[in-house]
């Protein structure tokens, strides 16, 4: 194999080093090795594309470099290293995540030379390392958004939502997205934050959920009954005293109960205004409107806090979800969260479930619910009743 590919070895254990470079170079590989973990930058060219790094050095640990690679944005795949236990690991590769480094593996020392040498066929095989993809930001202008709204240019897809102990879909969740006449469907990414900003999202709250009543009635599931609904609110629209009677006004003349309404709010605005909030979600608790805590888990702490929120739901944030199947320390939060929410007695959703395992291990947990990409993406109101048809004919017994 003829390869220019460079592999850079960050290790103060001589032994590891040799043993790589050694394997490595038979492979085809350029490979260079340093013990210095303060000079290693400079070795790093642009073919270099694998870092094998160790944890533990004196000096300046894995840490450090994870921090100063993700500074220079480096590009080459990591693959770490450590004699220390498996949590060490895991919390390092998802810092090393943040920082936008591509972690592809990590290994426990001693390293078996076998799987070293899968990892780096592997490696070769995947050509150069890819820029990781941005997404763009658009700068939409205010007019566009502003006419949006009296155009009444956005709508909602909506996300099935199922009980984990039955398999049964029990709602679904609008999610807003704009219809621009030229470019065609934009996620609320793009807009819901200038919106906030432009002082319009309860105008836009409104109406979405207007249109997600309307929409409602056209859905039932297999029992005959009507799904629940859950609409997204903005931090802002819980500052508006009014927005409770708005909603039980809204509630009314669809004729659709309030507890077939559940409000989502953040957990990372809970936290940053709980006091000034409590009033209004107190009042939408007691007008019968379910209250979840979306994105909880995202790091913001709110444990003291929760029990003085009215709240009935707790959605688990999907990056505790994603890696629940891999990492102990993403279950272990998984569970306790579930177990926290229960104690408090609320139910517990579970966000972003893209994969089987993790549907399976949180319904051996005992979560209440799952949302996720695995159930279905979200999809435009006119698919709901083909797909709810769909869902039921064809749900297997390992979802059951
Ligand atoms: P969210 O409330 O946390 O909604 C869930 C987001 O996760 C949605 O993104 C959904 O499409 C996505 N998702 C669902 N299942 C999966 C999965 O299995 N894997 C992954 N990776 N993602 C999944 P979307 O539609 O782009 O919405 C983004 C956020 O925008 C929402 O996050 C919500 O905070 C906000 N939003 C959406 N609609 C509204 C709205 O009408 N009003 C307000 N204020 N905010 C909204
Ligand atoms: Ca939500
Ligand atoms: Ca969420």
């Amino acid at each position: 194999m003829a390869n220019a590919d460079r592999i850079l070895v960050i290790d103060d254990d001589e032994a590891v080093c040799g043993i790589v470079s050694a394997l490595a170079k038979t492979m085809g590989f350029d490979c260079v090795t340093t013990k210095d973990p303060t000079s290693f930058l400079d070795l790093i060219t642009p073919s270099t594309t694998l870092i094998l790094l160790d944890l533990m050095m004196p000096g300046m640990d894995g840490i450090e470099v994870l921090r100063l690679l993700g500074e220079r944005h480096a590009q080459a795949r990591i693959l770490l290293m450590s004699g220390m236990d498996k949590r060490v690991l895991e919390t390092a590769e998802k810092l090393a995540q943040s920082l936008g480094l591509q972690v592809i593996g990590r290994m426990h020392k001693p390293v078996p030379l076998q799987a070293l040498r899968n990892t780096l066929e592997a490696v070769a095989k995947m050509g150069p390392p890819q820029m990781p993809v941005e997404v763009p930001t658009l700068a939409l202008p205010d007019e566009q958004l502003r006419a949006a709204i009296e155009r009444d240019e956005f709508v909602s897809h909506y996300q099935p939502q199922v009980n984990l102990a039955t398999g049964e879909v029990t709602g679904f969740e609008a999610l807003a997205r704009w219809r621009h006449p030229e470019l065609g469907l934009l996620p609320p990414d793009c807009f819901i934050a200038r919106i906030e900003q432009l002082g319009l999202i309860d105008k836009l709250c409104l109406r979405t959920a207007e249109l997600a009543l309307i929409d409602l009635k056209g859905f039932s599931l297999v029992n005959g009954a009507m799904p629940r609904l859950s609409l997204n609110a903005s931090m802002h629209s819980l500052h508006n005293l009014e927005f409770p009677d708005q909603f039980v006004a809204l509630a009314q003349s669809h004729g659709v109960a309030t507890n077939k309404i559940a409000i989502e709010v953040t957990e990372s605005g809970l936290v940053r205004q709980l006091s000034r909030t409590l009033d209004v979600l107190t009042r939408l608790r007691m007008k019968g409107f379910p209250l979840s805590i979306d994105d909880f888990g995202t790091g913001y702490a709110m444990m003291q806090q929760l029990q003085n929120v009215p709240a009935t739901e707790l959605k688990i944030d999907k990056s505790l979800v994603d890696l629940m199947h891999e990492n102990d320390s993403d279950r272990v939060m998984v569970e306790k969260v579930i177990e926290i929410g229960h104690g408090l007695g609320m139910e517990v959703v579970a966000e972003g479930v893209t994969v089987q395992e993790q549907y399976d291990l949180l319904r051996r947990m005992g979560c209440d619910g799952a949302q996720g990409y695995l159930i279905s993406r979200p999809m435009p109101a006119e698919r709901v009743p083909g797909w709810l048809g769909e869902f039921a004919r064809a749900k297997t017994p390992s979802k059951r």
